[in-house]
């Protein structure tokens, strides 16, 4: 019933490697076979077989007005017809960096770039410019894109110095990046305390809710403490609004949690399905960029035409008609009706939810940080996860990830997918 996405899957392995274009959609972590998708809309999908799906991956973010939304086509479809592509200023960039400017608190001034990755890596680089240093404490399991800064891990200890978690990052590169757990203030107050480490940290850099180890809330004070911390030793305070921007409110995570940070990266929904990412902060850092200052950042497709059409279109209709009180209400009461449903199985199992990002654990344990996170049944998780799937439900496909929920999400839609949990918990 999914040859189509078999027979392309042996295509894609020959020419690309492992058969996708981002690690994550390979299914390794879950097993079996990725599939292949062909249109969606709403909170659907449909994969090359014809087979439907309700999607609680939207594109791992972006999508919270679902796929193919109206407004967002329509702005695409308009924008097109006038040039793709100008690698010149537009009216419209100027339109989108008000509107963010507006309503993201921690924003004097932002630059448009293409992805989240480009956003924190160029965030780093301003960071270590505008302080002179050349240190990043960063949170064990948080993810801020690819760029070699960011892909270290934790050793064994409470904090230690980087080792690359990848090959082919340089091991000069990874020790600059020290890493501490999530919701452990201590360990960043000790890093930012040392007397041979303080001077030389440029910045902290957090996912305000973290998204990358599935979700995981800070704890009362944590981003406080943090502020606190950095304004203290003079280093700045990053947060990683890839994934929070525009998905907990309109004024992100640093709106819901009241704590300002010196730079901000956003991306995923600001693109409303395009590539888009975009980093800002006060006017005194963000001034230190090229050309106004010496820290050098720049891009061909930067604040594409498309791109920022879809940004803004889906960024106005989520101002026009905020659905963040309902989105809230209702993750919050399917969380708790999946959490009876486990009960009900037997099966030990923590959700963590903050706003319509979600992901539960298949652990009985409360989940602060990446340890307590890993102590889930990885195994159970692959299994639900493909029991989910011949159920036509589309989760992200491994246990360290955010679902999320869209406005497109019907009463119906989470009725089935409960229908598919219940009937899935019994079979792993
Ligand atoms: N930061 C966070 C918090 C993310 O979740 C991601 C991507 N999942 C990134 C940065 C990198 O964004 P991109 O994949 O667009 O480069």
């Amino acid at each position: 019933m999914r040859e189509r996405s078999k027979e392309l899957l042996l295509r894609a392995r020959a020419v690309i490697p492992g058969g996708v274009n981002s690690p994550v959609r390979a299914h390794r972590a879950v097993g079996g076979d990725p599939v292949f998708l062909a249109r969606g809309k709403g909170a659907h999908v449909w994969d090359v077989d014809g087979n439907e799906y309700i999607d609680f991956i939207g594109s791992w973010g972006p999508l919270i007005l679902g796929h193919a939304h109206d407004a967002v086509i329509a702005a695409v479809q308009q924008t097109a017809q006038w040039g793709t592509s100008f690698g010149a200023s537009t009216e419209r960039e100027v339109e989108f960096a008000e509107l963010l400017v507006r309503l993201v608190p921690s924003l004097d001034k932002v630059r448009l770039v293409s992805s989240g990755t480009e956003a924190t890596m160029s965030a780093l680089r301003l960071a270590r410019g505008f302080t002179g240093r050349d240190k990043l404490i960063k949170v064990e399991g948080g993810y801020h894109g690819h760029a070699d800064a960011f892909l270290v891990r934790a050793g064994s200890g409470a904090a230690t110095f980087g080792v690359p978690d990848s090959a082919g990052v340089p091991a000069g590169v990874a020790a600059d990046t020290l890493t501490v757990p999530y919701n452990d203030l201590e360990g960043v107050g000790e890093l930012l305390s040392s007397k041979k480490l303080r001077a030389q940290i440029a910045a902290v850099i957090v996912e305000p809710v973290a998204g990358n180890m599935g979700v995981v809330p800070p704890d009362q004070g944590y981003l406080q403490g943090l502020r606190e911390l950095c304004d203290h030793s003079g280093c700045l305070l990053i947060f990683d609004e890839v994934i929070t921007g525009f998905r907990v409110g309109l004024s992100g995570a640093q709106g819901l949690y009241g704590v300002r940070p010196d730079l901000t990266c956003l991306g995923k929904i600001i693109g409303g399905g395009l590539p888009v990412g975009a980093y800002g902060g006060r006017s005194e850092i963000m001034d230190r960029i090229a050309p106004d200052g010496p820290v050098y950042q720049a891009g061909t497709l930067s604040g594409n035409p498309l791109a920022v059409a879809a940004g803004l279109a889906a960024v106005n209709e989520l101002m026009r008609d905020p659905p963040y009180a309902v989105l809230e209400r209702r993750t919050n009461q399917f969380v708790e009706q999946v959490g009876q449903c486990a009960r009900e199985a037997g099966i030990p199992s923590t959700t963590n939810h903050v706003g319509s990002m979600f992901t539960t654990f298949f652990t009985d344990r409360p989940v602060r940080d990446l340890t307590s996170a890993k102590l889930s049944n990885t195994e159970r998780f692959g299994r639900f996860h493909h029991a989910m799937l011949e159920r036509g439900v589309l989760l992200a496909p491994s246990q360290f990830e955010a679902a999320f929920l869209s406005t497109a999400h019907s009463s119906e839609d989470l009725a089935r997918t409960l229908e598919a949990v219940r009937e899935s918990l019994a079979t792993v």
